[in-house]
């Protein structure tokens, strides 16, 4: 007997301890799901007093029956406070935002380097260069273009750089003289303020050609023959249209028909190639 007790007794107690935790689970799942409906019929009442207890039983409401929660008990209190936080964190986006008049930024400050991307020297009206960067013409590009002049001669039209270089010096009582007599707005979209001007760069040219004085500085130049061929043959020589028609938006000015840059190497071509801006090609926002 003592011996079939010792055999059958374990099995007893592993039984019985089996019952006692089905038991334990049965009745924590049943008091969780008591707590949670009686916690609704809380909030429904007391939202002010929300305990330690009520903070995690009410994220299985949400989780549970967010519907019945919202539509039944409280919805015009439950989803004016909910959505105000989105609302507020995106309305939070636009007057975190930089203001931007006429392209440039308000609050920028000086710039103190100059700014690569990609390796390369970019100046637009959000990229500013430092008042003291002041190099000059860059020989290359004064090179590149004498190679595409000489091309261009070879075809009977004759190319005049007219302006390359502007020290911020220049460029502020050049953009002065512009405010003053067209005013600010206006000036703002056919000349750089001093330190945004990709003149200041040494590799920006204002082309016209010789003999058309009358149409430099104008769209008209564009449709030009001389207009045309640089359009269709400045990238061979490292050249881009910089500002073109139907780009304001992105790089910040109006059409400049006599605005060519200088790249280096073949990145004129593989811009031209892909047919949109110098800011578009490199991703610059
Ligand atoms: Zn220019």
């Amino acid at each position: 007997m003592n011996s079939k007790q010792k055999k059958k007794s374990p099995i007893v107690v592993i039984v019985s301890i089996s019952c006692v935790l089905l038991i334990a689970i049965l009745g924590s799942v049943y008091y969780k799901y008591y707590i949670a409906q009686s916690s609704v019929l809380q909030n429904d009442t007391k939202n002010e007093q929300q305990s330690e207890e009520s903070d995690e039983v009410d994220g299985t409401n949400k989780v549970d029956d967010p519907n019945s929660e919202s539509s039944v008990t409280e919805p015009p209190e439950d989803n004016p406070e909910k959505k105000p936080i989105d609302s507020t964190t995106e309305s939070e986006q636009p007057s975190t935002e930089p203001e931007v008049v006429n392209g440039y930024l308000v609050e920028q400050q000086p710039a103190t380097e100059p700014t690569y991307v990609k390796g390369v020297l970019i100046v637009n009206k959000k990229i500013p260069l430092p008042a003291n960067y002041n190099k000059g013409e860059d020989p290359t590009a004064v090179a590149a273009f004498e190679k595409m002049a000489a091309a261009a001669k070879a075809e009977g039209i004759e190319l005049v750089a007219f302006s390359g270089f502007r020290s911020y010096e220049y460029q502020t009582s050049l953009y002065d003289r512009y405010v003053a007599k067209d005013g600010k707005d206006a000036a703002d979209r056919y000349s750089a303020r001093p330190g945004y001007s990709e003149h200041q760069s040494g590799l920006a040219f204002d082309i016209g050609e010789k003999g058309r004085e009358d149409v430099w500085l104008t769209s008209a130049f564009g449709e030009t023959k001389a207009g045309q061929w640089l359009v269709n043959n400045a990238h061979k020589y490292g050249f881009i249209l910089r500002y073109p028609l139907g780009k304001e938006d992105i790089t910040g000015f109006m059409y400049e028909s006599w605005h060519f840059r200088y790249l280096d190497g073949d990145l004129a071509t593989k811009v031209y190639e892909a047919g949109v801006t110098l800011e578009e090609y490199l991703g610059i926002e």
